[in-house]
């Protein structure tokens, strides 16, 4: 008799396949193996058949599994999230492993790899790739293929750069273990509030039972000192910890902090890594040596086989949502990562989003609240700046009383903050004599003009061209005009505005790796930077105790749209920014420049009542049946041939189930009705909360048939509309 195994393989477009074990191989479930599909080998892991049901295929049809990784097997807490996550986000279970095996690093066991980087030696034939190479690379180390992408140059330029000997080869240790956290390395002294807190989820962390815990505390008021104690109970406990970041920019911060408080930094996993930093941080953590890492959103399905803690800090954000491939929300799955691992979550925020604090009220997650801020530190004066009656210069974005107060913190040696969420100069170009506009040839957008790099680009699939000199239209020259401001435009106002001061634009255009993001914290807290002009970048886990004014440009820009979020997503970013003000000694003021200073937000904002605009707003939703009343999933048909995707759209809007619970709208063009040259078409199902629109949908769509050039995916829960 022969013993089968039904493997998951790493293949989004595959289902659960049965193969032989081969004499002498032992597997179980979670094992990763390597299978033999058609000619190709392909990575999978060992599933529970009854989990996983499939078409049986006789015996003798079986092939043979190739070999088993050198790995630990993937936990089963794991193999049940996965599970969750497929079902509940209408995704190829495949397509969720995926994120839990990094194929090369589970299967390398090789100790070490090879990596590359530059000798100083200059080449005697320095063509102007070989010199564009060697600058770009810089001090940098890495895999070839990882060089030339950082350089800009074909493989070819790297490996003949290595046989003049201006780049050579050196080994990297993988396996070389990460230092332990020390819990008493330097432990604060905690407030009465902050030591209440801390203890009652280092109970949590000790008792190792799920418990979702909301820890809502103004910004500054020590949420990260505190959830700094739930992590040491679990390093003492010899568990691991997961501390899940919105934004790779704050890694960098987070690392020193930990430092700070640990003695080492904890292990950080996020797309920047090189193939070296990702193997040796993935066996660690597999192994379960690694005990704290920290990461964005990926690192939620890394396979720890003793986790004790997850900690999703500013839980509120919503890049947390992820937008492409599987669409699950990081928050949601994180908590359901706890209950398999019967471990507590912390959502710490100072901003918690209405969902959240819905599960409070249904009792699900324990509240805890920090009130105050740290020290003496006080939350800032924050005041409306109505831009009808106090309207900046023509052509300019500032208003008068904004920048005394700016003209101030400077007499004061102070620094100030400009935030407007808008990379690049301008927003739209056109051609003031005939009116033409410059769109993306690949999306429904307007392109962006960059002055830093005089390029036009598109924020959506990334497509650049030179900004042009005259009109492709009408030919006319110096008639192209940008309308409205980006960062660039505002640093350049500044820059008019204080000529002595100095200005810095972080935006992802200039803060594009960890690296840079420690320089412009180093230059902050040196006081080389007066002004900072920035997007949604600065407004988050910075802490600048001599940055005291902040003046949001454009307070409205989030409002426009039909989002249901658009009012709270718009408060908590300026709660947000607003709490980067006067966290020290000094006192912080901010200033809301909007032409709509009557708006609930607005008033929110300004009397510092955030009770009242939650109470509202959390009314609006329960009237609409909104989330977290009601429930909604988007259905996206997309084809670069429109015809085909308006005609799958419609086909599955006329099949559309009809219930009492729910109602579908559309189709209509999408939001974005172009994206990277697809063509997409959108249906929205609305549904009740307690109905299972998962399951009407898999009922639905599995019926259907489509053609091969149209992609039809779900998003459930969505949250851009
Ligand atoms: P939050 O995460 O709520 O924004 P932080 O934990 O970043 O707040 O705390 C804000 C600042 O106050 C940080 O510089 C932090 O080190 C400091 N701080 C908070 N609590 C304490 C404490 N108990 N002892 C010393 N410093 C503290
Ligand atoms: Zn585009």
């Amino acid at each position: 008799m022969s013993s089968r195994a039904r493997i998951l393989v790493l293949h989004p477009a595959l289902g659960p396949l049965d193969y032989r074990v081969p004499q002498g191989m032992a597997v179980e479930p979670g094992s990763i193996v390597v299978v033999p599909i058609g000619p190709r080998q392909y990575a999978g892991v060992v599933w529970e058949p009854e989990r996983l049901p499939t078409e049986e295929i006789g015996d003798n049809r079986l092939r043979n599994l190739i070999a088993v990784a050198d790995a630990p097997p993937i936990p089963e807490p794991v193999r049940r999230l996965v599970e969750w996550t497929a079902d509940y986000y209408l995704s190829p279970p495949s397509a969720v492993l995926a994120m839990a095996v990094r194929t090369s690093a589970a299967f390398e066991s090789a100790p070490t790899i090879t990596e590359y980087r530059a000798t100083g030696v200059v080449p005697e034939r320095l063509t102007p790739q070989r010199a564009q190479a060697l600058e770009r690379i810089g001090e940098r180390q890495g895999l070839v293929r990882e060089l030339a992408t950082i350089a800009d140059v074909s493989e070819g330029v790297i490996r003949g750069l290595c046989k003049v000997g201006a780049i050579e080869a050196v080994t990297v240790d993988t396996d070389s273990p990460y230092p332990l956290p020390d819990p008493a390395f330097g432990p604060p002294e905690l407030s009465r509030e902050q030591s209440d807190v801390a203890g009652i989820l280092r109970q949590s962390v000790e008792a190792a039972s799920f418990q979702p815990f909301l820890l809502d505390g103004v910004t500054g008021s020590g949420k990260t000192e505190v959830y700094f104690e739930a992590i040491a109970a679990a390093i003492t406990a010899g568990q691991q910890t997961i501390v899940l970041l919105p934004e790779i920019a704050l890694t960098e911060p987070f690392l020193t902090r930990f430092a700070a408080r640990f003695g080492c930094e904890p292990v950080a996993w996020h797309s920047g890594l090189r193939t070296s930093q990702r193997r040796r941080a993935w066996r660690a953590i597999a192994s379960g040596e690694a005990l704290v890492t920290v990461g964005a959103r990926s690192a939620l399905f890394l396979p720890y086989p003793k986790l004790g803690l997850i900690v999703v800090d500013e839980a509120h954000e919503t890049s947390f949502k992820q937008e492409e491939g599987v669409h699950y929300h990081a928050r949601d799955v994180a908590v359901m990562r706890g209950r398999f691992e019967d471990c507590p979550v912390i959502l710490a925020s100072a901003t918690p989003a209405i969902e959240s604090r819905h599960q409070v009220e249904l009792g699900r997650y324990a509240e805890l609240k920090l009130p105050g801020r740290f020290g003496v530190a006080e939350l800032p004066d924050i005041e409306a700046i109505d831009l009808i009656k106090e309207p900046p210069d023509r052509g300019r974005w500032l208003s008068p009383r904004l920048i005394l107060a700016i003209d101030a913190a400077l007499e004061r040696g102070e620094q100030s903050l400009l935030f407007l969420n808008r990379r690049g100069y301008a927003p739209l170009t056109l051609c003031r004599h005939c009116g033409h506009r410059f769109q993306c040839p690949n999306c429904t957008a307007w392109m962006v003009e960059h002055r830093l790099i005089r390029r036009l680009a598109c924020h959506h699939c990334g497509h650049t061209v030179p900004t042009p000199e005259i009109c492709p239209e009408c030919e006319e020259a110096d008639s192209l005009v940008a309308c409205g401001p980006g960062v660039e435009r505002i640093a350049d106002e500044a820059a008019l505005l204080w000529p002595n001061a100095e200005i810095a634009i972080v935006t992802s255009d200039t803060m594009w790796s960890p690296a840079k993001a420690a320089e412009f914290v180093q230059r902050m807290e040196h006081k080389d930077i007066d002004i900072v002009v920035g997007t949604q970048l600065v407004t988050k886990g910075y802490h600048f105790p001599n940055l005291t004014v902040v003046g949001v440009v454009d307070a409205d820009l989030g409002l426009d749209g039909g989002d249901l979020r658009a009012a709270e997503r718009t408060f908590q970013q300026i709660m947000q920014v607003s709490g980067r003000a006067g966290r020290g000694e000094k006192p912080g003021s901010v200033f809301i420049q909007t032409h709509a200073p009557d708006a609930r937000v607005m008033h929110a904002l300004v009397s510092g009542d955030s009770a009242a605009f939650y109470a509202a707003e959390t009314e609006a939703r329960r009237e609409a049946g909104a989330p977290p009343y009601g429930r909604y999933a988007a259905i996206i048909v997309s084809s670069e041939d429109k015809a085909a995707a308006d005609e799958t759209a419609r086909m599955i809007g006329r099949t559309a189930p009809r219930r009492d619970e729910m109602h579908v709208y559309g189709p209509a063009p999408a939001p974005l009705a172009m994206l990277r040259g697809r063509h997409r078409f959108r249906l929205l199902v609305h549904a009740r909360r307690a109905f299972d629109v998962q399951d009407m949908i898999r009922d639905w769509l599995g019926a259907l048939e489509w053609s091969a050039k149209v992609r039809v995916a779900v998003d459930v829960d969505p949250y851009s509309f």
